[in-house]
């Protein structure tokens, strides 16, 4: 991950606390713009404005790119456009508010200066929100000239507060989705948009779910694909499954929920009875499809045709959303076209979830007990101790409350302290070991050797750096899920077979030499600490 996301999601946490103050600099100058609008009444030089609006546009997206890196860029200005242009204002519209206040509060300047170079003379950006559905900006209907606009969280507030709380339950629909007969993978009937606590974490996955799941059938989508990554337990696949809840709730779009895993299984079973075409034109007729766990889409033949289905729908303006638990950049499996494809809707990642996130989800799940058995009760002093102990996913939340629902329930009396440490001593004991990274390889070789993390990645030749480098690389494919060429990719973009012969070096040195032996096993102490 770049520092530049990096920051960028810690100003993100800064103003979901309220924190951060809103840059005026592009603010709405909506009269100018109606002033522009109206000079220019026919539609063919309307049309002709757009074009060549959108064709500098264009470039500075690219301008754009270069500045931010392509993390930042992906992140927040895919689906910005760019409307209008009458000398000194530009019009560029986005799909959701969120995004629009977003750019306004964090890359205003870098906005304005990169349009500079294609919109000679431009002043003023002027952000306004497109609508579902609409080509063109709804800037006048969306906004009182004036009125100052309310912070992201504000607004996600209220947007949140106009879903209805109660909705009725999807108990009567079916657990699965289906497209021809295809049946998809299980729904979880309590994975809903209105089980699902947001907070900084997730703010903008979520906010981008919900309008995926409201914009499914409309011409034009907000975000096509939609490619949500983050660890294990995060809410990615809670989410997939509300988007997929919702769209069977409230449309007649054809939804289709699948793993990667289970896509690749029926691929095979189609091969095997000869009926990969069928296969195929099973996806014809779906409107949204969403993959979950793409980092399992393995085997060539999968891949291609995965990635001719994802090309034919997106071709066909059809919704595609992904979850999985890399960005696409470090999708090995993947060509790069397809790659490329992937990032070229909203990609954004859900960061490990803050305790009062945590203490939220307890809550609603404690709630969601105590709808079954209203007398089930969870002394305050024994959620905040979970919220702070039980800090790596969604699921060891789930499971805290779960087992102390069944401790309840066997000896109903309240929950004490003691029985909540046993329970996080047992759930912390049965998480499987923490997840190495191979930033964290090249910390732990970097300080153990004495070399700089340049040098590792560098092409420098000398013994004192290559034994280090192999041995990182070593560690890479041994404690890490990594693939040949992205630990080369990783360490200084070196060929997979450079790291093939890098790994069998240390292997057979560490069979016949007790001190490389034990300096390994050391190395592998410090990672997993
Ligand atoms: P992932 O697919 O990212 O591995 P899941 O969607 O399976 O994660 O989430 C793991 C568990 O954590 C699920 O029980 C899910 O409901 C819960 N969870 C994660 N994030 C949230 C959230 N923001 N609100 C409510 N529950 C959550
Ligand atoms: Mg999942």
């Amino acid at each position: 991950m770049s520092h530049g996301l990096e920051a960028a999601r810690l100003q993100f946490a800064a103003i979901s606390g309220g924190e951060v103050e809103m840059s005026h600099s592009v603010e709405g100058h909506l009269s100018s713009q109606l002033d522009a609008r109206s000079s220019k009444s026919e539609p063919a030089a309307k049309a002709n404005e757009r074009k060549s609006c959108s064709e500098r546009g264009e470039k500075v997206r690219a301008i754009l790119k270069a500045r931010l890196g392509e993390d930042i860029y992906s992140s927040w200005f895919n689906a910005l456009e760019f409307e209008s242009f009458d000398g000194r204002l530009v019009v560029a519209t986005v799909p959701v508010k969120f995004l629009k206040s977003w750019i306004q509060s964090h890359y205003a300047d870098d906005l304005l200066e990169c349009c500079a170079a294609e919109f000679e003379g431009a002043e003023r950006i002027d952000i306004v929100l497109r609508q579902p559905g609409m080509s063109k900006p709804a800037g006048q209907a969306n906004q009182t000239v004036g009125q100052p606009s309310a912070s992201p969280v504000a607004e996600l507030a209220m947007a949140e507060q106009r879903r209805p709380l109660a909705r009725p339950g999807p108990a009567f629909l079916t657990g699965r989705t289906h497209a021809n007969g295809f049946e998809g993978s299980p729904l979880d009937p309590r994975y809903t948009f209105d089980t699902f606590v947001v907070g900084p974490a997730n703010r903008m996955a979520h906010a981008a779910a919900t309008q995926v799941a409201d914009t499914v059938l409309a011409d034009d989508r907000a975000f096509n694909p939609l490619y949500l990554h983050s660890n294990v337990g995060l809410g990615k696949t809670h989410l997939q499954h509300a988007i997929a809840w919702e769209v069977k709730r409230h449309s007649k779009a054809q939804v289709l929920y699948l793993t990667a895993e289970r896509f690749r299984y029926q691929f095979v079973e189609a091969i095997k009875s000869q009926d990969a075409l069928a296969f195929k034109d099973k996806f014809r007729s779906i409107d949204i499809l969403l993959i979950d766990d793409l980092e399992f889409m393995r085997g060539e033949k999968t891949e291609q045709e995965f990635e001719h289905i994802v090309n034919s729908l997106l071709d066909g303006g059809k919704q595609v959303v992904v979850a999985s638990a890399r960005p696409p950049a470090q999708l090995d499996g993947l060509n790069d076209r397809m790659r490329s494809r992937l990032q070229r809707g909203l990609v954004t990642e859900i960061s490990s979830l803050d305790p009062a996130l945590r203490l939220k989800i307890l809550e609603k799940r404690a709630q969601e007990k105590r709808a079954t058995d209203p007398s089930f009760e969870i002394p305050s002093a024994v959620v905040e101790l979970l919220a702070d102990k039980l800090t790596e996913s969604g699921r060891e939340l789930e499971g805290a409350i779960n087992r102390l629902y069944l401790t309840w329930q066997l000896m109903h009396a309240p929950v004490t302290l003691d029985i909540a440490e046993t329970i996080i001593r047992d759930l912390v004991q049965g998480i499987e070991p923490r997840r190495i990274k191979i930033e964290d390889i090249l910390r732990i070789v970097s300080r153990h050797y004495a070399v700089s993390k340049q040098d590792i990645l560098s092409q420098r030749r000398h013994r004192s750096v290559v034994r280090p480098r192999q041995i990182g690389m070593y560690l890479a494919k041994h404690l890490t899920s990594r693939s040949l060429p992205e630990i080369g990719r990783r360490f200084g973009d070196r060929d997979h077979t450079t790291v093939l012969h890098a790994i069998r070096k240390i292997d057979k040195e560490v069979g016949e030499n007790p001190r490389l032996k034990e300096e390994i096993e050391e190395l592998k102490r410090q990672l997993h600490r």
